[in-house]
């Protein structure tokens, strides 16, 4: 009998109420706390379990919050913020055992890449992560078209964590780090010496690495810095790429962006790492004098100097240049990175966890390129939700080296989310936190205030229920 009760409740926990779920469960539970617990639990996930296998569930020694292998997906709801900085669709994923996940779609993306998902996911379990994903991962592209697939596998983990009562980066093999390290973005205005105050900043605020703009908007008021095709618009460089609006760098732009430099590594040192961003729609060459002249300012990288995509033209900068180049903010999945890697055609990688494919894909980058000797930063401008998956992420993946954020002047940014010790970065370090799943839920009063104009919080999504096609990619 007693064999019977332990191979009854083999994948079957006892399931807890939500508050239940917040902290992890002891190794064992005193027998009469559970006894009493039972009258007050929902039975949603027990259907069909005699009262026996209840109790001899509940009295075996292995820690469960949820019964993981009955766990089904019900529903899909978002709710579209703004203001955070970015404009973020927020996820939820509700469960047949009354515990939600939550995830977002990459900053700037479109809800309905995460919407369009739903009828794919209902009635799958969550736990199985990596399956679940790949079923889904042909519905993601680069940029932000990734958000959907990316913001559903952070929502997949927060529930798979909640059901077995484990943080995240536990189930990602453990962690190499206590806390992430985190780099503040600081977006640059014209006045150099008031962006130098605002980095020095940054530092008295702990932030051990910096990251700033360096564009050629810097130049649009300073005659003779740009030679460009006449009468062409800076508006009209928005979709041609680099290679094709043939701006370039005179000596005296050159000159002006690099004494922009020179007055914030005076203002802040030299030993501060230091990245540069937006360089603008520049040609190869301007890319390579630049690159050159901003040698002596021990620059930590140069980002996204020319698209992604351009893998021998970046191959040609990095080889051309003695300061570090990366790219990757836009490449979904690891596939995306291979070329690069393979190629060394930049020094470090740069994925955005929610474009990138999620949580367990940009593991996945990170260990291919440490394999290669290339490290992995991470890009990041989304709420604390995708912040939490970030530093799960970053806890679990042994070449990692810094993590963006770039909510850090947004004052109710981290009121966006409960149930977890703030702040949640301090001295420019991020807390890994040892609660369940991701480690945060949503306070609703915070994200209704700052809905994004006709969006509701959270509200039914029906009209998403339905899979309408024949998904197979192959015949
Ligand atoms: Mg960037």
């Amino acid at each position: 009998m007693k064999k019977h009760l332990f191979a009854a409740c083999d994948d079957a926990g006892i399931a807890t109420p939500h508050s239940a779920l917040r902290t992890p469960q002891p190794s064992a539970f005193p027998r009469r706390t559970l006894l009493k617990g039972l009258g007050g639990l929902s039975l949603a996930g027990l259907v069909g379990s005699s009262i026996e296998d209840q109790v001899a569930c509940a009295t075996q020694s292995v820690s469960r919050a949820s019964q993981p292998t009955q766990l089904r997906i019900t529903d899909l709801r978002v709710a579209v913020i703004t203001g955070a900085p970015m404009r973020v669709p927020l996820i939820r994923i509700d469960t047949n055992q009354g515990i939600s996940g939550y995830g977002e779609v990459r900053d700037g993306g479109s809800k309905r890449y995460a919407l369009m998902l739903k009828g794919r996911l209902l009635g799958e379990n969550p736990c199985d992560v990596e399956r679940v994903f790949k079923r889904i991962r042909q519905f993601g592209g680069h940029g932000r078209q990734g958000g959907g697939v990316s913001g559903v596998e952070m929502a997949l983990w927060d529930l798979a964590g909640k059901a077995y009562g484990v943080p995240v980066y536990r189930m990602l093999g453990g962690r190499y780090r206590e806390r992430v390290r985190l780099y503040a973005d600081t977006p640059s205005v014209t006045n150099k010496e008031g962006f130098a105050t605002k980095l020095k900043e940054r530092v008295k605020a702990g932030f051990s690495f910096l990251k700033m703009d360096l564009g050629t908007n810097l130049l649009r008021n300073i005659p003779g810095t740009l030679s460009r095709p006449p009468g062409t618009e800076w508006d009209r460089y928005r979709n041609p790429t680099h290679p094709f609006t043939r701006i370039q760098l005179t000596d005296k732009g050159i000159d002006a962006l690099a004494g922009y430099v020179a007055q914030v590594r005076k203002e802040i040192g030299s030993e501060i790492p230091l990245g540069a961003d937006h360089f603008g729609y520049l040609d190869v060459n301007s890319c390579i004098r630049l690159g050159k002249a901003l040698e002596r300012y021990q620059m930590a990288w140069l980002e996204d100097m020319v698209p992604w995509q351009y893998t021998a033209l970046l191959k040609e900068i990095t080889g051309a240049i003695e300061v570090p180049t990366l790219t990757g903010e836009d490449i979904y999945c690891l596939s995306g990175f291979k070329d690069l890697i393979d190629q060394r055609a930049v020094d470090m990688v740069h994925p955005d966890l929610a474009t990138a494919g999620g949580i367990l894909e940009t593991k996945k980058i990170g260990d291919y390129a440490q394999e290669a000797g290339v490290p992995m930063v991470m890009h990041f401008a989304g709420s604390p939700v995708s912040f939490m998956a970030n530093v799960h992420c970053a806890a679990a993946t042994e070449n990692f080296v810094a993590l963006e954020h770039h909510g850090v002047d947004v004052p109710w940014w981290e009121d966006l989310v409960t149930g977890i010790e703030k702040p949640l970065h301090q001295q420019g370090f991020a807390r890994v936190t040892e609660t369940s799943g991701l480690g945060v839920e949503l306070n609703l009063e915070v994200v209704k205030q700052h809905l994004a104009r006709g969006e509701e919080c959270f509200a039914p999504t029906d009209e998403w229920n339905a899979r309408d096609s024949h998904d197979r990619q192959w015949s």
